[in-house]
């Protein structure tokens, strides 16, 4: 006998214990009627014909950063001049395989935070709390539906996609074991399978927190929350968390709602974690800063309390909060900092160990003990030191003078700094007029990391040096950010959808990643203020999305208040946290569905195809560091979207470089035509690395061109192209020329100009008389062109065996 204990859900009566869900079925027959494409759940190999082609066109390219191996112990292996380890791998190939582990480290760091956030809420909410994005949103989850081929409609859903996450995860990573692949075009293959599984993860952990914890959902008007090193009254106990999962720190904002004690209390934070509790909190929480403030506001003494969860937080935190007497709760597995586990302590014992100083740390992995032990601790301290040693890198002038007057311009700091900030130009300035002015420049571009502190034979406090010599405007720096919407709403898509495919919005810039910046980050303002300028789609996320908050103009205005929230063109849309990168891809992978009405369930390669070939989206990572980074960029370069990094980006080892001039690599499949046919080298890289702010511009501009693009759309995107490189880089650019198919591609304004270039220097054809191109062009403009580089897709579409 059977007994429906929910709809959908019965129990058998001769079974105890056991119950059988077949709601789930149902469900998909009846709502889905996608018919499944040929990859749901794929493996490590059922792609590997789409990343060869991306690979063939996109060679991998190399940095000459570092030529051994180390990685087992019949190493270290010199592998440069063409050596081989002991094992018999070549350089490319071990270098590859790093990449492949980099890439992992990311989606294992997404999945793990995806994994516990997802256990959580659903011990907390239960199996079927339902996925509701919002009215606006009815294709949610645009990953899973394309790389998992299922439609998620509650928590339990995601446990599927979570589970085949985690079986890909060990293959990979199993593969980067000693004595497996042998070709390093594997590895990348390997990097890029991973890292779409990172995406996977990331949308997992964004859909789960955002419908369980009601953020904003899909909102374009979010609230502005305040940013900055001098936001927070100091007259109040402040909370400071840092790290990537608000599981931990919520908790702290609920019992102090409860409490009725919200005011009381200042909540403010670095990185993610406080990203996400802007989203939780309305705004009401509030942004010291990307991960690089981290040691600028331990060492302030601003923190009464400390909690911290996992990734990019300092390994040395302990120690750091240690030395200003600011108790840390360590809240991760992730990151349990050698500290005692508290769990099972009364909340009074916590809170005496921390406020007394008998313990400078507990690991408190419990979230609701967090939220009661934080305030507490909190309020304990700061009736402690009473407000006075906040705001403060020196008790006084005459200890900052002291180690000022240490310094001998060794310049061993400035050989290990990795930005070499002249730091002894600075302690050299000071000593000889008293001015602080050269050292409180260096405060812009620090990323404090205290490299340069390790190097000191003077043991000067270098950081405390920088911070308190731009004293005041480093405590004045306040800023707005937008609060992180999540996903980009269905309806935005069907309104841009066509602008974008054709061209006439010229592209979607997404700035996302850390804060490693080559300069000031007053750049990536100057970067990303153009693009917005022009009527691009600017979307952020992450430490690129705080850094922009902080960054004020003449009229005190960050680009946030400048600017509309929507996902239009001239639009500037946070998504969120690193997790809510996901909407980024996952908006892609919209225009294919909802615009061109390509099927996603299970249909990898035809998604990523249609987006290499006809949605201009480039992403941009200024400051990138972590593995996560290298996950996410790689991911999207599997889904044919570009990404561009600043220059630390080359120390990820490779970059995805195609030639324009191997003419045999630019070739698509017109299923219009039935023929193949030779393209321009739209985009040319998959991922590149550039120097200066300069370049980052016009190779964004650039990247954005894609064969799909119609007249309209490419000359407007030439435009920008052309003009951003005049007003940048001072000339036309060197490959514009292979960009047009005829004269309608052309700026208006610079057309006959153009022409005459095309006659004198390229040997173009022109008749004058119309003003038309003869010849020249790699191919003619053709307005039904339907491209495709996948044999499946042409058979599919055309019906027939695509041409040889
Ligand atoms: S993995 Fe190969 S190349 Fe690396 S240390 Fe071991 S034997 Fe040498
Ligand atoms: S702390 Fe700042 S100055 Fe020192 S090495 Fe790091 S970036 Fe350079
Ligand atoms: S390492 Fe120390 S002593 Fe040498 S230049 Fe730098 S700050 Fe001065």
């Amino acid at each position: 006998m059977a007994f429906e204990l929910r709809e959908g859900i019965f129990a058998i009566d001769e079974m105890r214990n056991v119950s059988i869900r077949i709601g789930k079925v149902i469900e998909e027959a009846e709502e889905w009627a996608e018919e499944m494409g040929p990859t749901p759940k794929p493996g490590i190999i059922e792609l590997r014909k789409w990343d060869m082609k991306l690979l063939e066109r996109y060679e991998p390219f190399y940095a000459p950063v570092q030529d051994f191996c180390n990685l087992c112990t019949m190493g270290p292996c010199d592998l440069s001049q063409n050596k081989k380890g002991a094992c018999g791998i070549d350089l490319k190939t071990a270098k590859a395989r790093l990449v492949t582990i980099a890439c992992c480290i990311g989606a294992a760091s997404h999945g793990g935070h995806a994994r516990h956030l997802l256990d959580h809420l659903i011990e907390e909410l239960g199996e079927d709390y339902p996925i509701d994005l919002g009215g606006n949103v009815n294709v949610e989850a645009p990953i899973i539906r394309t790389v998992v081929g299922i439609r998620p409609r509650t928590l339990g859903d995601l446990k599927e996609a979570m589970e085949w996450a985690e079986k890909e995860l060990m293959r990979v990573l199993h593969a980067t074991h000693i004595g497996n692949e042998e070709s390093y075009l594997d590895y990348e293959s390997k990097a890029m399978h991973i890292s779409m599984v990172d995406h996977v993860l990331m949308e997992i952990a964004d859909i789960a927190q955002i419908v369980a914890y009601n953020m904003p959902k899909a909102e374009p008007n979010v609230p502005l929350t305040d940013t900055g090193f001098g936001i927070v009254d100091k007259n109040k106990p402040v909370i400071v968390v840092v790290g990537h999962n608000v599981l931990y720190s919520k908790p702290i904002l609920d019992y102090l709602e409860e409490m009725g004690r919200l005011d009381d209390f200042e909540i403010a934070g670095l990185c993610c974690a406080v990203h996400d509790m802007t989203r939780v909190s309305g705004g009401r929480a509030k942004i010291f800063g990307p991960i690089s403030y981290q040691l600028r506001v331990i060492r302030s003494g601003i923190p009464d309390v400390m909690i911290s969860d996992e990734q990019c937080i300092r390994a040395d935190l302990l120690q750091a909060c240690k030395a200003m007497g600011i108790p840390l709760i360590a809240t991760s597995d992730a990151a349990a900092r050698g500290l005692p586990d508290a769990s099972d302590w009364p909340v009074e014992k916590i809170v005496n160990a921390l406020v007394t100083g008998e313990l400078p740390g507990v690991f408190l992995p419990v979230p609701e003990k967090v939220g009661q032990v934080a305030p507490l601790v909190a309020e304990a301290i700061f009736k402690k030191h009473g407000g006075n040693r906040k705001y403060r890198f020196f008790a006084n002038d005459e200890e900052l003078w002291n180690e000022i007057n240490k310094c001998t311009q060794c310049m061993n700091c400035v050989f290990t700094c990795p930005h070499n900030l002249r730091i002894d130009q600075g302690m050299a300035h000071a000593q000889k007029t008293k001015d602080l002015s050269k050292l409180a420049k260096l405060e812009e571009q620090c990323i404090a990391c205290g490299k340069c502190e390790q190097a000191c034979p003077k043991n000067i406090k270098i950081i405390n040096v920088i911070m308190a010599s731009n004293f005041d405007r480093l405590y004045n720096k306040k800023g707005k950010m937008r609060v992180g919407r999540g996903p980009i709403q269905d309806t935005e898509i069907r309104n841009v959808g066509q602008p974008i495919v054709m061209g006439q919005i010229p592209g979607v810039i997404a700035a996302v990643g850390c804060a490693n910046y080559p300069d000031e980050a007053k750049s990536l303002r100057e970067i990303l203020e153009e693009f917005v300028k022009r009527r691009y789609i600017v979307v952020t996320s992450g430490c690129h999305a705080i850094t922009l908050g902080m960054i004020t103009d003449e009229e005190g205005q960050t680009l946030y208040e400048k600017t509309p929230g929507d996902f239009d063109a001239g639009g500037l849309a946070n998504v969120g946290s690193c997790v809510a990168n996901s909407h980024i891809a996952g908006a892609a992978i919209k225009i294919a569905n909802i615009f061109a009405m390509r099927p996603l369930r299970g249909n990898y390669a035809e998604i990523a195809d249609y987006v290499l070939n006809r949605v201009g989206a480039v992403g941009f990572s200024w400051g990138p560091y972590s593995p996560k980074a290298a996950a996410i960029a790689t991911g999207f370069n599997r889904l044919g979207v570009p990404v561009v990094v600043g220059p630390h980006g080359a120390k990820y080892r490779r970059a995805y470089l195609g030639k324009y001039f191997k003419k045999e690599k630019w070739w698509v499949y017109d299923i219009k035509t039935r023929s193949k046919v030779p393209i321009e080298p739209a985009p040319d890289a998959l991922l590149v690395a550039v120097e200066t702010k300069e370049e980052a511009i016009v190779q964004l501009a650039r990247l954005c061109i894609r064969p799909n693009d119609t007249s309209l759309g490419r000359q407007i995107k030439l435009t920008h192209y052309l003009e951003l490189s005049q007003k940048y880089l001072g000339k036309l650019p060197d490959d514009w020329h292979l960009f047009v198919r005829s004269e309608a591609d052309l700026p208006l304004k610079m057309k006959d100009e153009l022409l005459h270039i095309l006659e004198s220097e390229y040997g173009w054809k022109i008749d004058w008389d119309k003003k038309k191109i003869l010849e020249g062009p790699i191919r003619r403009y053709d307005a039904g062109f339907n491209p495709t580089i996948v044999e499946e897709v042409y058979e599919k579409y055309a019906g027939e065996k695509p041409p040889q």
